[in-house]
């Protein structure tokens, strides 16, 4: 997770949604974005600080620019990354937020979150950094590495004693995000790449057009 002296709840707080940045703690009463709602799902009279902030009209960048924080905020990804992903989605043929979107759901980290080795992104990329986490067989420990169809993404043999296996064993049938380009062997824990996925497949409140706009005026 790119660094925050934050807690990261806050994070969620200023966007003013949830971001399942925390795990198991996102789905419980205990959310500080729930907590902040009435039971009609309104913000409370008095909600947190960053809400009220919120109620503030932002103008063109400020819109602009929160997109692309949630974005940066929901994948873990330090600016320069970001950046970086961005130029690349640029240079593909196609329409660019429609190909950021794609890069970014295909990272490692995110697919081992989709398929509900983890409960959290943060949580799947200490996952892949500490060597837990094979493609095609072949341990693979970098978070960013962009997963093409075909192939699968499992754990490491000596892994499998592993807390995180155990726990990941007990969370991929109640957390697994829904996808339709990845199918995922619940018994051993296996995740298998179907295809790129479509825009559709992504379920996201991210609204790409903003962040291209953001860094067109740069
Ligand atoms: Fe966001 Fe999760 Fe914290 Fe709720 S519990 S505010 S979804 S990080």
């Amino acid at each position: 997770m790119a660094r925050n002296t934050n807690p990261v709840c806050k994070i969620c707080k200023s966007q003013g949604e949830k971001l399942f940045l925390k795990g198991e703690r996102c789905y419980t009463p205990k959310c500080a974005v729930d907590r902040s709602r009435d039971s009609s799902g309104r913000r409370a009279p008095g909600g947190p600080a960053g809400a009220q902030r919120r109620r503030r009209r932002l103008s063109d960048h400020g819109i602009q620019l929160q997109q692309k924080q949630k974005a940066r905020h929901i994948y873990g990804i330090y600016e320069r990354q970001f950046r970086g992903v961005f130029d690349e989605a640029a240079r593909q043929t196609g329409v660019t937020g429609s190909n950021l979107l794609k890069l970014l759901e295909r990272r490692l980290d995110n697919v081992v979150y989709r398929a509900g080795f983890a409960t959290s992104r943060p949580q799947a990329r200490q996952t892949v950094n500490h060597g837990h986490i094979v493609v095609n067989g072949k341990k693979v420990d970098i978070p960013s590495f962009i997963v093409k169809p075909g192939d699968v993404v499992g754990w490491r043999e000596k892994s499998k004693s592993s807390g995180l296996f155990k726990a990941a064993s007990d969370n991929v049938g109640r957390r697994r995000q829904a996808t339709n380009w990845i199918t995922v062997d619940s018994d051993n824990l296996t995740a298998a790449i179907d295809a790129v996925p479509a825009e559709d497949d992504i379920d996201t409140t991210i609204d790409t057009r903003m962040i291209v706009e953001y860094y067109s005026r740069r």
